[in-house]
């Protein structure tokens, strides 16, 4: 694969007829299926670790789980569970029972409700809000101008912290709700725990970012 990159996102095979999902299917000149043999050999030599096989065994199990009807054929599979049951049931196949919540200030009453949910099934709950150290957005270098609130006192969103509160904790899973772009991507980097994700922030859509996707062809058109 190193002299092309893999462009799956651009296929215009059928989805049913992709080599990547059908031994006789067809591919692409720069199909990673087809060129990325030394890369699949790799990725298939780390579900040897049996943590990691575990993870991800249990990972396709709660897939599968997602869907009622199964026993009468793929055509006839309808949608079972939402995100929120699906991380709770996924937790208790690993065995958890210790989470970490990572959350934003802007969504401490869906906080609230996530932690009581997991209470409720029995999982012990960690929880960080994104605020956290109460660290002035001037000790990263913004300028007034670049605060919301300006010419207020405003503390930085702290996803180092965050990590580093819910690693110090030894939670054995982490929850990210509602964190912002690219703090999200620092928690990630520094969080010892695997995470999930059960929302990512959209300010404008109610925390659904595939709305305008959606509408990419009528009211978000000017994206394009
Ligand atoms: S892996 Fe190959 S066949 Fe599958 S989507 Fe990518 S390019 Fe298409």
């Amino acid at each position: 694969m190193k002299d092309s990159k893999s462009t799956c996102a651009r296929c215009t095979i059928k989805l049913p007829e992709r080599v990547c999902r059908n031994q006789d299917g067809k591919s692409l000149p720069n199909c990673p299926t087809e060129k990325g043999e030394a890369l699949l050999r790799m990725s298939q030599k780390a579900y040897e670790n049996p943590d990691v096989l575990e993870f991800a065994k249990q990972a396709s199990i709660q897939e599968a789980e997602g869907y009622s009807n199964r026993e009468l054929g793929y055509d006839f599979v309808t949608p079972a569970k939402p995100r929120i049951l699906e991380i709770i049931e996924f937790s208790k196949k690993m065995k958890y029972t210790h989470i970490g919540l990572a959350f934003c200030a802007g969504l401490v009453k869906e906080a609230k409700v996530v932690d009581r949910l997991f209470s409720s099934h029995g999982l012990d709950l960690t929880s960080v809000i994104c605020k956290v150290g109460r660290v002035p957005k001037e000790a990263i270098g913004l300028k007034d101008h670049q605060k919301i609130a300006m010419g207020c006192f405003e503390s930085m969103c702290n996803p180092i912290m965050q990590a580093m509160v819910l690693n110090d904790a030894k939670t054995q899973f982490n929850v990210l709700l509602g964190l912002c772009v690219g703090h999200d991507s620092l928690f990630l980097q520094h969080a010892q725990a695997p995470c999930t994700v059960l929302a990512v922030k959209d300010r404008l859509l109610g925390h659904n970012p595939l709305a305008a996707i959606y509408q990419i062809d009528g009211y978000y058109r000017a994206l394009k």
